[in-house]
């Protein structure tokens, strides 16, 4: 079979990536073992950014794939479509990458469906093998290729959880928010602001997160204090950016909302 152009896969520029401990290090022998990864962490704490990061470092192409509880087996696998030649078998995201030998990141895998996630078995076990049953085809996997999953264990529910025998085909790492002084920094790069308002920031994401649990499912993620840092470069003073990017995104509820704003005016 030709080869497959990888080009429009594979990340030409170094994405900024701040490491935080020693994922990096972990990640290459992971891959290089060819392990299966699965990333677990709140949501917009860097799990995307460090795939990317890494598929960079490592020369890799990357397919990402959004996981919805809409996907089906054929949205991940490929399926023959109509046309006027006929039927043609256009490959799904994960074969392609299987036959690439690409890094295949299945990002929130939980919001697919178990018996869609099931597709990924027999690709990420001794096998490393996918069947294309309609086909009629056994795709053998690419020496490079390899699957990431993340999730956030915050979300979970008994509808919404990995099947054991998904969970135990995969090495995990676990990803949180940056210590201050890292996030900090990173809001600053990304965002470009200064490193004082950079530390406001981080000190009303740091509030909310302490509301994790009380009231609040989730603290706010260093995504959105870029955003907010974003807004705040462009000019938007900084108490509106901090309503419109940190605290009514979070939550609908008006007393929490109280409460964030009391806190963003503590230190803004
Ligand atoms: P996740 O995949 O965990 O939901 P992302 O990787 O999309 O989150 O991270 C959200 C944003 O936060 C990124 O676009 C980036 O701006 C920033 N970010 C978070 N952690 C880091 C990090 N360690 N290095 C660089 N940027 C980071």
């Amino acid at each position: 079979m030709s080869e497959i152009d990888s080009a429009p896969y594979r990340i030409a520029a170094q994405p900024y990536y701040r490491p935080v401990g020693n994922e990096v290090d972990l990640y290459t022998a992971a891959y290089a073992a060819r392990m299966p990864m699965m990333l677990k962490g709140p949501t917009g704490c860097g799990k995307s950014r460090f795939v990317e990061y890494m598929a960079w470092k490592l020369k890799r192409p990357l397919i990402t794939v959004a996981c919805n509880e809409d996907m089906t087996a054929a949205d991940l696998i490929g399926r023959f479509l109509l046309d006027i030649n006929g039927t043609t078998w256009r490959d799904g995201p994960l074969t392609l990458a299987a036959r690439m030998g690409a890094i295949c990141y299945l990002d929130e895998v939980v919001e697919a469906r178990q018996d869609t996630v099931v597709v990924i078995h027999s690709l990420t076990d001794h096998r490393r093998t996918l069947p294309l049953e309609k086909k009629g085809e056994v795709v053998e996997a690419h020496p490079d290729f390899q699957v990431v999953i993340s999730y956030n264990p915050g979300y979970q529910s008994l509808t919404k959880d990995l099947k054991p025998s998904t969970r135990q085909r995969f090495g995990a790492m676990v990803f949180d928010f940056p210590n201050p002084d890292v996030e900090t920094e990173i809001v600053a790069h990304e965002a470009g602001v200064d490193s004082i308002t950079a530390v406001k920031l981080v000190e009303v994401a740091q509030r909310s997160r302490n509301l994790r649990g009380h009231g609040l499912d989730e603290g706010i993620s260093t995504r959105l204090l870029v955003y907010a840092g974003r807004l705040i470069a462009m000019g938007i003073p900084p108490a509106d950016a901090c309503r419109t990017a940190l605290v009514r995104p979070l939550t609908d509820d008006p007393d929490m909302q109280d409460t964030l704003d009391a806190a963003v005016d503590t230190f803004f």
